[in-house]
């Protein structure tokens, strides 16, 4: 714990004088954690995308993020980059630090891609616990793993059936909500469901939310989650 303390006290000195206006190029112009810088390294990520240049600086001062840009530009990352740094720099490691994160996916496949990610990337040292909560698995198993998480990708339905049934099921440490791919998340029908699983949450969290596209429904939806956000769009140059 000692290395970290020194790490994250730079890290809170980086990120303060960190410029969101200017677009980073490469992951090792940002102020972030050894085990994430490690973990990006050796997945062979070096140059931002787009839409990674524009929102992870934000993200990483703690703004609340509305971003579209098209399926393949990286979102991925563009949330998973400030998930693990955010709560690695307030210590949000451990059973006792309890659910730090909570990223939404539309489908189990989807979210079974974010998971597989987040275990590439933190792979070289990050601490977290983390859980991957779909239909389809045991649900006393998931409830009995559900208090140690620090990170949890889930589907809407699956987590809204523990948030209202699991008692052990404490979110009052949350810091950040990522409801990924939103546009689809509404297409299918689970509107209801992000409305009530919002409505458990800490209102001082931070909320990411990405879609590929930009339309009424996902503005709505920002609306009812998130505060204030940055808007941040790439556009497809014709
Ligand atoms: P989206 O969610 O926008 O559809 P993904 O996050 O799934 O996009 O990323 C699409 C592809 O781009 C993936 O194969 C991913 O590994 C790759 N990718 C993402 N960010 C980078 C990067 N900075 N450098 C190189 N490849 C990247
Ligand atoms: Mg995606």
């Amino acid at each position: 714990r000692k290395r970290d303390d020194v790490d994250v006290e730079k890290l809170e000195h980086a990120v303060a004088d960190l410029d969101p206006t200017a677009e980073y190029k490469n992951f090792t112009d940002l102020p972030l954690s050894e085990p994430t810088k490690a973990g990006l390294k050796a997945s062979h990520f070096t140059t931002l995308t787009d839409i990674q240049a524009k929102a992870i600086a934000l993200a990483l001062k703690g703004k609340n993020i509305l971003g579209a840009a098209k399926t393949g530009s990286g979102k991925t990352l563009a949330f998973l980059i400030p998930v693990l740094e955010n709560l690695y720099r307030a210590q949000c490691i451990g059973a006792d630090a309890g659910l730090g994160a909570l990223i939404i996916s539309p489908t189990r496949e989807l979210a079974i891609q974010i998971f597989e990610v987040l275990r590439k990337i933190g792979r070289k040292g990050h601490l977290f616990s983390a859980g991957l909560m779909i239909g389809g698995t045991n649900l006393q198993e998931q409830r009995d793993a559900l208090s140690r998480m620090n990170i949890l990708v889930c589907t809407p339905g699956r987590i809204l059936d523990h948030l209202s049934k699991t008692a052990a099921f404490n979110v009052g440490n949350l810091r950040m909500l990522v409801l990924d791919e939103a546009d689809r998340i509404l297409d299918m029908g689970f509107q209801r469901d992000v409305d009530a699983i919002v409505e458990y949450l800490p209102k001082d969290r931070q909320t990411l939310l990405f879609s590929a596209t930009q339309t009424k429904k996902v503005s709505d939806l920002a609306r009812l989650s998130l505060s204030n956000p940055e808007y941040v769009s790439v556009h497809e140059s014709a």
